[in-house]
């Protein structure tokens, strides 16, 4: 994809979100509706949007990392009910102590919807556990993509459907903790 439809925003020296740009708020529209628009956002911590404390721990240590000088690049899966989504993000530093957080679509392909993912008024009650870097749920105790865990946990017979929570899967924490050890240069 061209580099003009990156999606960006920074931090200011404080963790505060100081800019979006335009694909930002077109992102935020089509996917997280209002409450992820620019003008919802801006000047709000960083940490009021990435409170699950073990993504929350790996962010910050991104931002010291990007702060020391090295930037951070990785991967994530960023899903829509009927969408699978492959982006790359790129963390650098930029003047007083800022950071910019570069986000672009590697690949994209449509699937059959996964209900579990919509936004659905009425709950069950019960919880399911998403990872936020790589979409895998947890289907009692192992981490599997969305379609194998609505066969798994039988979601196709729920009327009311279970609250996906986020979190981070073992696999992806490794894989973060290495990219966050490696020595600069061959960042
Ligand atoms: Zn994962």
């Amino acid at each position: 994809m061209p580099a003009g439809t990156d999606i960006i925003y920074r931090v200011n020296a404080a963790d505060e979100i100081s800019f979006t740009n335009r694909q930002y708020d077109e992102f935020a529209r089509d996917n997280d509706g209002e409450k992820a628009l620019s003008t919802a956002v801006l000047h709000c911590s960083l940490w009021s949007f990435i409170t699950e404390p073990t993504t929350q721990n790996l962010y910050r240590e991104v931002l010291r990392r990007v702060r020391d000088g090295r930037s951070i690049q990785f991967t994530f899966r960023c899903d829509s009910p009927a969408c699978r989504r492959l982006m790359e993000m790129i963390v650098v530093s930029t003047d007083a102590e800022g950071v910019e957080f570069r986000t672009r679509a590697l690949l994209e392909e449509s699937r059959h919807p996964q209900t579990v993912l919509q936004h659905h008024a009425r709950s069950s009650g019960e919880f399911l556990r998403m990872c936020a870097w790589c979409n895998a749920m947890n289907a009692d105790g192992d981490w599997v993509e969305v379609e194998e865990a609505a066969l798994r946990l039988r979601l196709f017979e729920y009327s009311c459907l279970p609250t996906v929570t986020h979190g981070i899967c073992d696999a992806c924490f490794t894989k973060m903790k290495r990219t966050l050890s490696e020595p600069p240069n061959t960042a």
